[in-house]
């Protein structure tokens, strides 16, 4: 009996712990299942046996969508799953284990895995595993390593920029005096690499009337008052040649500890050839400034960007009210086609010489003008632009009209006695030849010769006087080219008694031309043969039929021409520097005016001639048969 009792408190103690231990159960069930570190079981196949609560909401899913599920449907490394399960069926222990596991709207967490396996009788019953999520720690970190990783390039970018640009960079710290200086600064002083620089030596290579104030600025930009980037150009005199440069530095402060800066932090450039560019510039404008001549830029588009104090004077326009308008303003309407054609000679980079027009002045009035065009070319050797020289020569030309009227007119008064003692000389002629007076026939013959020379040359006087008034005259009619050209040969044989004047091949052909001025071209050619070939020779005047066109020329034998005079015989008043010929008389007129009277013809007079060989000058005209 006494024993039953004893059982049955026995009994009663045993129900008391059971349900105590029970209520400690459900508290722990109750703790586990509520606790805040989210909790999963999984069984020796990999399936989620059981998960918390806090492992529901860390990861999104219900459990439905989680618990009966394969673990590795819910890691994103498929490496990382197989190897936790291999490690934990095999019985160790995983302690902060780094996955990645899915969340279920895409997003991926980072945790740290601690896992243990609950076994019982030697077998595998299930995981137990807590995870840490570590999501903003990797996040912050990976935030960082970006944080670096563009750093370093705006690091690398800088570098290469301020390499590129020749730009030396240097701190300054005025406490200590110490001072470093890049690779590419030590460049610009000329100073050793390999050396390091002290505040002093940089001082002793300032230049000394900038050195005071340089020094004096660095020192006033680390006091507090002052914030601002700091700019300043000096000369140095190079440490390794003591070449002077120009430099431009700029810096600002640097604050570390206090309100006073421990460090300045700038940049040095050499400006040498910007400076010595600037003195160029200012010097070519100070001359622009003082040029009797307009000097005028403008745009291709024509529009003017600068105009000296001499543009002014001409033009009337100031600066202000020109600049910005179209070059156009200055132009005579019925010369608007010039700029045209200045324009596309320009565009082939040629330049305009001394080209003689008018121009329009701000009060309407038209001036003679001189002008020099050229092209502006940047350092491509693209045109950006023009640059024009206009010369006032209204008095030079009115100065040209007055000589050209006293030529004229002089030329004119000469004219008339000479014809009167032309007449007279054939009367004379025809007399001594009748009374048989052979002396007085040769003189006579002679002296004719010689008259005719004068009026030939008072002709080109008086044609050269016209044709610089422009008045110069063709007048064309039907021609027959053989009794001119043995006109011009027996005239010629008066002139000389050295040569033979041989005449071939021009019968019966018509051209159409002015008489006068071709007849006046032959004369030119022939007395030229005559008088540059002192030996004498043979002097030909020829023609060849061609289709359509008569080449006609004119040959001797005589002292040739180089091919540098050959070039500018036919430019006004040329004249070959021979010793041979100095006693030659002429005012080198003659070929000019042929030129010009062939071109009014539509012709041109060309040149072949050797030296001591001979010359033949030729032209071509229309025939009209
Ligand atoms: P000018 O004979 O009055 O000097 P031109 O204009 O007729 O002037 O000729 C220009 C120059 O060309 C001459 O000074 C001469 O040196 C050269 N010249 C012209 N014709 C000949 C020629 N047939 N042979 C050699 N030189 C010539």
């Amino acid at each position: 009996m006494e024993d039953f009792k004893v059982l049955q408190a026995k009994i009663a103690q045993y129900e008391k712990e059971n349900k105590e231990l029970k209520l400690r159960l459900d508290e722990l069930n109750d703790f586990v299942e509520n606790a805040a570190l989210p909790l999963h079981w999984v069984n020796a196949e990999g399936i989620i046996i059981w998960a918390n609560q806090a492992e529901f909401i860390s990861l999104g899913y219900t459990k439905e969508e989680y618990v009966g599920f394969p673990i590795s449907n819910f890691h994103a490394d498929q490496e990382v799953i197989q190897d936790i399960l291999y490690r934990l069926t095999n019985n160790q222990t995983l302690l902060n284990y780094p996955a990645r596991l899915l969340c279920k709207n895409g997003d991926i967490k980072h945790v740290l895995i601690n896992s243990s396996v609950l076994w019982r009788d030697d077998k595998f019953i299930h995981t137990r595993c807590f995870t840490r999520d570590i999501t903003p720690l990797i996040k912050e970190q990976e935030r960082k390593a970006q944080l670096i990783d563009d750093l370093e390039q705006n690091e690398t970018k800088l570098k290469i920029a301020i390499e590129s640009t020749s730009l030396g960079t240097w701190e300054w710290n005025p406490k200590n005096n110490s001072l470093f200086w890049s690779n590419e600064c030590k460049h610009v002083f000329g100073y050793p690499v390999a050396e390091q620089i002290t505040f002093d030596a940089f001082s002793d290579l300032i230049h000394p009337e900038d050195k005071s104030r340089v020094i004096k600025a660095m020192y006033d930009s680390v006091e507090p008052a002052s914030d601002e980037t700091h700019n300043l150009t000096y000369r140095i005199h190079r440490f390794d040649d003591q070449g002077l440069r120009w430099i431009k530095v700029q810096w600002k402060k640097s604050y570390k500890t206090d309100r006073y800066a421990s460090l300045l932090i700038g940049t040095t450039l050499d400006i040498t050839d910007v400076k010595h560019a600037e003195e160029k510039s200012a010097k070519l404008a100070a001359i622009i400034d003082s040029s009797n001549d307009a000097v005028i830029s403008k745009t291709l588009n024509g529009i003017i960007t600068s105009w000296n104090d001499s543009a002014e004077r001409t033009f009337g326009y100031t600066a202000a009210e020109i600049i910005g308008q179209p070059i156009l303003k200055l132009i005579p309407p019925d010369l608007l086609q010039e700029e045209v054609q200045i324009l596309s000679r320009l565009s082939k980079g040629e330049r305009v010489n001394h080209f003689e027009t008018r121009r329009i002045t701000k009060t309407g009035q038209l001036i003679d003008v001189s002008l020099t065009i050229s092209p502006v070319k940047d350092r491509d050797g693209k045109i950006i632009g023009l640059s024009k020289i206009a010369r006032d020569i209204t008095e030079k030309k009115q100065a040209e009209q007055r000589k050209n009227d006293f030529v004229a007119m002089v030329s004119h008064e000469l004219k008339t006695p000479l014809t009167a003692l032309t007449g007279y000389l054939q009367l004379l002629l025809i007399r001594s030849k009748k009374g048989g007076d052979e002396f007085s026939v040769k003189s006579l013959i002679r002296a004719e010769a010689q008259t005719k020379k004068m009026v030939s040359l008072i002709h080109d006087f008086l044609s050269l006087a016209r044709m610089e008034e422009g008045k110069l005259q063709i007048e064309r009619r039907e021609v027959e080219l053989h009794p001119l050209m043995v006109e011009i040969a027996e005239d010629a044989k008066f002139l000389t008694s050295q040569h033979t004047i041989k005449l071939i091949d021009c019968e019966e052909i018509i051209i159409n031309a002015d008489r006068d001025k071709i007849g006046q071209v032959l004369m030119n050619l022939v007395s030229n043969a005559i008088k540059y070939s002192p030996e004498g020779g043979l002097i030909t005047l020829g023609c060849e039929k061609q289709d359509g066109k008569v080449k006609i020329y004119v040959s001797d034998q005589g002292i040739g021409i180089s091919p540098a005079d050959q070039k500018r015989l036919f430019e006004r008043f040329y004249r070959v520097n021979n010793n041979g010929i100095k006693t030659v008389p002429g005012f080198g007129i003659g070929l000019y005016l042929v030129s010009e009277i062939l071109r009014y013809h539509g012709s041109e007079i060309v040149v072949e001639s050797e030296e001591k060989v001979g010359s033949v000058f030729y032209f071509y005209l229309r025939t009209l048969n």
